[in-house]
């Protein structure tokens, strides 16, 4: 056991997954957890808390850690709440997306003696709420933790020993750096897929039963990416503002580039472009990323699952 008592603030995706990983390796004596409302915590105590508390504040009394896994807009109304009630020597890490706002928001209101690491698991998938997470979502994806030079190393190591033992690998960077990686691997990806999509729902020359029908040309990809929980990521947006705007500006000038070599008839340029980025796609496959297997090795559905 890693840590006696964990304190779960938000059951969502992030959360359950944690909580179902630290039941399977044995990893925190007793699982605490606290959202928004009735219904969240009722599954969650069903599924994978020991004890569901009414308020946050009840939820990290004696906790050993505390696990803020809340969109990014709500993390700051919870430090407040429940800073004064946060044992001494205890360590408050987050799961939040982007980490300078997080920063921002919670650091002001915990008190000298509680260890604060902020983190980021570069996991997820596009399904959110308490029903959604599984044992197994961090196994061989990477934890981001955005410790400060005053962070205290014995609390940083125990961190980082749950993290792997949850199945992850663990980098620490600071959190300026953080955000602009992040805004360039996930952040504006997600804002080209939600904006395709869109671009898709207003074309009235392609029909609606067209575009369903013949999604796995590519567009299929894009909606899975865009169905992800919209609170998530209007927060995200809204709280990574500079490192997505640095990054979308960037991709606009790419993308002029592409048009005016289409327009052109540049096929050197286009076949350059495409080889270069194909090289990237066989990176993530060789660093254990994704599957080499064709169509990401999903199954074509049968119309039979569950
Ligand atoms: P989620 O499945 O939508 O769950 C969010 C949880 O937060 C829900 O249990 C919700 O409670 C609770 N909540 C929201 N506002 C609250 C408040 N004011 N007080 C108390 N509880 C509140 O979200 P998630 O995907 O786990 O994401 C959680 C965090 O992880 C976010 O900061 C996100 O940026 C980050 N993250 C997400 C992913 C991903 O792919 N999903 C990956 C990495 C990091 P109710 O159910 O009662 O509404």
């Amino acid at each position: 056991m890693i840590y006696p008592r964990v304190a779960l603030i938000g059951l969502g995706l992030i959360a359950s997954s944690m909580a179902h990983a630290m039941r399977a390796g044995g990893l925190a004596g007793e699982i605490v957890g606290y959202a928004k409302s009735a219904e969240t915590r009722a599954i969650a105590k069903e599924l994978f808390c020991d004890r569901v508390t009414d308020s946050a504040a009840e939820a990290v009394k004696d906790a050993d850690l505390v696990v803020l896994a809340v969109p990014v807009g709500a993390m700051g109304a919870i430090a407040a709440e429940i800073g004064l009630h946060l044992k001494p020597g205890a360590t408050v890490t987050d799961v939040g997306s982007v980490k300078q706002a997080v920063v921002d928001a919670v650091a002001p209101h915990l008190p000298a003696g509680v260890h604060f690491i902020p983190g980021h698991p570069m996991a997820g998938t596009e399904y959110s709420g308490p029903r959604s997470g599984f044992a197994t979502l961090f196994q061989n994806r990477w934890w981001l933790l955005t410790p400060s030079e005053s962070t205290d190393p014995q609390a940083l190591a125990r961190l980082r020993q749950l993290i792997e033992q949850m199945g992850a690998k663990v980098d620490t960077m600071d959190v300026a750096h953080h955000d602009l990686v992040v805004a360039v691997v996930s952040h504006v990806p997600h804002a080209i897929a939600y904006t395709m999509v869109g671009v898709a729902d207003h074309m009235r020359r392609v029909s609606q039963s067209e575009v369903i029908k013949y999604s796995a040309a590519g567009f299929r990809d894009f909606t899975r990416i865009a169905a992800s929980d919209p609170t998530m990521w209007r927060d995200v947006f809204l709280t990574n503002k500079d490192a997505v705007l640095d990054i979308l500006g960037r991709f606009a000038e790419e993308l002029f580039v592409l048009q005016r070599a289409i327009r052109m008839g540049d096929g050197d340029h286009l076949h350059a472009y495409f080889t270069r980025t194909r090289a990237i796609r066989r990176g993530i496959i060789e660093a254990g990323q994704d599957t080499a297997a064709p169509d990401f090795g999903r199954a074509v559905p049968t119309g039979k699952e569950g």
